[in-house]
């Protein structure tokens, strides 16, 4: 088989790169080892970019939102990821979530059916010598990652992101849970609540701390990300944590008291059938027989029936910046580049994002041409800034992409105004960009 570019990992990033190397007219060869016998302790299907946890993109609001904003530049690049996730919406206020299987099949169906991808599912062991895209993700298999290690001279770092649990819809109890969006946003009743007066928060609080970890000491010291930080790390950083974080209750009327509940557990619809719900922010490292036990304490979940429960999982990135140039090639093996988590972004958009731009700067390469890296004002240019050239190597952590990335606004500015002159600015950096 010929073609041009060979791309190893079917996720976020290396379909959205294998789809813009393909609409580009070039033929690429994607390696998905999911199918051939192999898979990643958190993906559960053979399809092309499987969303491991939440089946969230988070905001969608591209005025004062970095990553709405994000969805917006990849929208006007033509991304697959966003085309797929807008055709599978489900409710979910202001951010954009998706039916989870529905999207990865859309997507795996418009990959395979384009004639320009052959989708090969295979392992991939060794760094390809050919021009070749590696997005093999966080949990890029062993063999690769050693190999990817001994390249580069350096241990790729390693650490845990857990998962929030699933529940059945018609487990929750009604009687007891209400619809409503925080703030009547969205359509007004996109989460599902369940109330807790003072004394069950804190009773609830109390037994998470206590609950049985899973090898709780071996990982103690792990650099958790804020974003994806388990329910009772959280718990033990102070009793108030949780209910200024995932379990707060303002904004949420409980319709038995007209009042706001002392603490609140949220719950997102997970798919388009509006049959499976998944705990808001509830990534846990708990023992399963000791989730199920402290979950279904929660008024509303006395009977639940968890489709998933929670869980631990490697996250493995390079020191990006140290290791790859301003268009993501690998500085000693520049035939290589490198896309999505593995460079250290996080969050699945913010991946798609790096995979659209590695297609990108490797579309320009075979054409003979180069492509000036988006300015650092588009959400794009500050999500690549950071992960090629804006961290000390030797700090550098993952990052989603956010406001905090970008240059700031020069001047003297009302921090109410600020956000929506971050992305005006953005957009129209974006636009001398496509047009150059
Ligand atoms: C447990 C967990 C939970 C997460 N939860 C969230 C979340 O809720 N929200 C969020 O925004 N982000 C989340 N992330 C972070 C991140 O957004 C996702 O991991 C995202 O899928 C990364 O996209 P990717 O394309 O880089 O990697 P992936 O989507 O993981 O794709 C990599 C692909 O490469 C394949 N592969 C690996 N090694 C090889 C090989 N040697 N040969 C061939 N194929 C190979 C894998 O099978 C996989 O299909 C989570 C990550 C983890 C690990």
């Amino acid at each position: 088989m010929t073609y041009d570019i060979h791309i190893v990992g079917g996720g976020l990033a290396g379909s959205e790169a294998a789809w813009q190397c393909a609409e580009a007219g070039f033929k690429v060869r994607l390696s998905e080892m999911r199918g051939s016998g192999d898979t990643t302790p958190a993906h559960h299907t053979d399809d092309l970019a499987e969303l491991v946890c939440s089946n969230s993109f988070r905001s969608d609001d591209a005025d004062s939102n970095a990553v709405g904003l994000l969805h917006q530049e990849l929208r006007a690049l033509g991304s697959l990821i966003l085309r797929e996730g807008d055709r599978h919406r489900v409710p979910a206020g202001s951010a954009l979530a998706v039916d989870r299987d529905g999207f990865s099949a859309g997507v795996t169906a418009a990959v395979a059916a384009h004639p320009n991808i052959t989708v090969v599912r295979e392992r991939i062991d060794a760094l390809p010598d050919t021009p070749a895209i590696i997005a093999t993700g966080p949990l890029t298999a062993p063999g690769l990652s050693e190999r990817i290690a001994a390249e580069t001279g350096r241990d790729s770092l390693a650490f845990f992101d857990a998962i929030a649990p699933i529940v059945h819809r018609d487990s929750i109890d009604m009687e007891t849970a209400w619809f409503q969006s925080r703030w009547n946003k969205g359509e007004g009743t996109d989460y599902i609540n369940c109330p807790l007066d003072k004394d069950q928060y804190h009773a609830f609080v109390a037994a998470l701390i206590d609950g049985e970890k899973t090898e709780y000491r071996e990982w103690e010291n792990v650099p958790y990300f804020e974003g994806c930080m388990p329910i009772e790390v959280m718990a033990e950083r102070g009793p108030e944590t949780l209910r200024f974080g995932p379990m707060k209750g303002v904004g949420l009327d409980d319709p038995r008291t007209g009042r706001w509940p002392y603490a609140c557990v949220q719950l997102r619809q997970d798919n388009a059938l509006g049959t499976l719900w998944n705990i808001v922010g509830f990534q846990t490292k708990l023992k399963h027989a000791e989730q199920v036990r402290l979950f279904r304490t929660i008024p509303g979940l006395e009977n639940a029936e968890f489709a998933r429960l929670g869980g631990l999982h490697r996250n493995t990135f390079l020191r990006s910046p140290e290791l790859l140039d301003e268009t993501l090639r690998l500085r000693s093996r520049p035939n290589i580049r490198f896309a999505g988590q593995i460079t250290g972004c996080e969050g699945y958009i913010e991946s798609a994002s790096i995979g659209l731009l590695a297609g990108r700067f490797a579309i320009a390469e075979l054409r003979g041409e180069t492509l000036a890296p988006p300015p650092v004002e588009t959400a794009l240019g500050a999500l690549l800034s950071h992960i090629t050239g804006g961290a000390e190597a030797d700090s550098y952590q993952p990052m989603n992409v956010n406001f905090g990335l970008f240059p700031p606004i020069p001047g003297r500015t009302k921090k109410a105004d600020r956000k929506k002159m971050y992305t005006d600015r953005a957009r129209s950096a974006l636009a001398e960009w496509l047009a150059a």
